[in-house]
């Protein structure tokens, strides 16, 4: 009766493992989860093909429970747990912060230096039971079902994104239509972006962007004149602000050429290695300000994700749905580039 079903990475190749395994025992600051709905990310895709990075990053932490977005209901609690209860519908913060670094006391915890990533670094949610910090869980409301719950971390991505700087009036370009471009899309039309200009390779995630409120679509598979299409786009003056979703060193060199002086970019892609950019003529002579987006503010964009989630449909973005046990269908899907969000519901 104490066993659970759960995905493993077991073998350093690509693939996974299906197991039963013991339903984890809570420690006094942890909540026990009945995960209800746990979402795919683009980092369980880097996992599950065992990629450069995922080698470099977890090669260490093998075997182990993967997966890290999660809705489901709190079943026990530990004897120093405040503030969530047994019975309430929770996700999970995926940061586990230390607490006592530089960056934890000064309100930076989202950048903690001895961070720990739910599914990365320790058991993941792709099982019937997760063990949970419970400063990690973020109460839902009830009223959200639980596979849409699920994909409010990429949710969260684009809101921190999104709301790095200035966005009422201002004339976007978007790079990368996955889930949390296609959720900034989103935001930046709720908030009073003038115009959103969405940039992708693949015509159906344009269809998205276009229905989550991208104003202008630019397929730049094939790479020809982006720069001018954005431009013909902006009347010659460039955006205001460029969101970096794609980690694609192309994507920068178009984004940061098609800003105007003085606009903001914000990323949050990962580029698999370094790569050049003219820092004096495109950034410095240009005034342009740049910064770097990790995860959520906690929980600062927590509170902002969850007033704007009503109004931003998340539901649209959960495209396939399927049991925990059929996870591999999930990951074909993805592979295929087929899906927006898949959702697994144990
Ligand atoms: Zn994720
Ligand atoms: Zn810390």
């Amino acid at each position: 009766m104490d066993k659970m079903l759960s995905v493993w990475k077991t073998a350093p190749k690509e693939g996974l493992e299906l197991k039963d395994t013991a339903i984890p025992k809570i420690k006094d600051d942890e909540v026990l989860v009945k995960v209800k709905a746990t979402s795919i990310c683009g980092t369980d895709i880097h996992i599950y093909k065992w990629d450069e990075w995922a080698q470099n990053r977890i090669g260490k932490n093998i075997p182990y429970i993967f997966g890290h977005e999660v809705a489901g209901e709190v079943v026990e609690a530990g004897k120093n747990v405040r503030g969530v209860h047994v019975g309430d519908h929770v996700s999970a913060e995926t940061h586990i912060s230390c607490g006592y670094c530089y960056q934890c006391k000064t309100g930076n915890e989202h950048i903690c230096q001895n961070v720990k990533i739910l599914g990365v670094d320790t058991q993941g949610t792709f099982a019937e039971y997760l063990a949970l910090p419970y400063r990690n869980a973020w109460v839902n409301d009830k009223k959200i079902p639980h596979w849409v719950a699920t994909a409010q971390e990429p949710l969260g991505n684009a809101v921190h994104t999104v709301f790095d700087g200035e966005i009422v009036g201002k004339t976007v370009t978007i790079f990368g239509m996955g889930p949390i471009g296609v959720c900034a899309a989103g935001l930046c039309k709720i908030a009073g972006a003038a115009k959103i200009i969405a940039i992708d390779p693949v015509p159906s995630r344009l269809k998205f962007a276009k229905e989550f409120g991208a104003d202008v679509l630019i397929d730049n598979s094939t790479d020809s004149n982006v720069q001018k299409q954005i431009m013909d786009a902006t009347d010659g003056l460039g955006a205001d602000v460029f969101l970096e979703f794609a980690g694609s060193p192309a994507a920068m060199k178009h984004g940061l050429g098609t800003l105007k002086a003085g606009g903001r970019a914000s990323i949050l892609g990962i580029f698999p290695k370094p790569f050049e950019v003219d820092v004096t003529n495109d950034i410095v002579f240009r005034g342009i300000h740049i910064g770097g987006i990790n995860g959520r503010k906690m929980f600062d964009t927590w509170y902002k994700a969850k007033a704007l989630l009503p109004k931003i449909g998340l539901e649209r973005i959960v495209t396939h749905r399927f049991k925990l046990s059929e996870i591999e269908k999930g990951f074909d899907v993805l592979k295929r580039r087929e899906g927006m969000k898949v959702v697994l519901e144990p």
